[in-house]
């Protein structure tokens, strides 16, 4: 039970009590509703890759958004992870490509972009040759040190244009649970920044 509480304290927004909430919920769980919850868990990642191009999770790579002749191929949006990409995507407000960063851009806790996460955004902007590059980081602390720290490794990309989603988004929100008017907002309203 121990070991359960403190794998379970590893997820996002748990902590020590809900840990334990939910161990002993599903400790009263019968045993064929835990196995198939454990089951899907445990192929949680069969079938399942992340695109090479963009970072995307998918079932095969290249996924379908960069696969896709009808998307607008000449901007490229720049977030944080796929969840944001999901919300963008069910907002149905854009139409091009994505750039999943994947890691987070911390630096206040000493947790800069990777080099990683540089070069494999670079890589990609040489692939696709953007028009347009939008940063739609999250609006808070931690999104504006990974806007300052992109807009480092964009200035020396050669992109024409790029800019920042704009008004709509709470500060200290995440764009995970922004409605989809709030996000179309966002996206409409974006700015130039050089
Ligand atoms: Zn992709």
């Amino acid at each position: 039970m121990e070991e359960l509480i403190s794998a379970l304290k590893k997820l996002p927004g748990i902590g020590q009590r809900s840990a334990r909430r939910i161990a002993f919920h599903l400790f009263k769980m019968d045993e064929a509703e835990l196995n198939d919850l454990g089951g899907l868990i445990s192929h949680l990642k069969d079938g399942l890759y992340t695109c090479k191009l963009c970072g995307n999770i998918t079932e095969h790579d290249p996924c379908d958004i960069c696969d896709d002749p009808l998307r607008d191929r000449k901007t490229l949006c720049v977030v944080q992870d796929v969840e944001a990409l999901t919300a963008f995507e069910q907002s149905g407000s854009y139409n091009g490509l994505y750039h999943v960063l994947g890691s987070s851009v911390s630096p206040l806790k000493d947790d800069d972009l990777s080099d990683e996460a540089a070069e494999f955004l670079v890589k990609h902007i040489e692939e696709v040759k953007p028009d347009e590059v939008i940063i739609a980081t999250n609006p808070k602390v931690e999104g504006d040190m990974a806007y300052y720290t992109l807009l480092d490794v964009l200035r020396n990309s050669g992109v024409p244009n790029i800019t920042r989603i704009a008004y709509g988004l709470p500060v200290g929100g995440s764009i995970v649970f922004a409605d989809r008017f709030t996000l179309h907002t966002a996206i409409e309203a974006r700015r130039p920044i050089i």
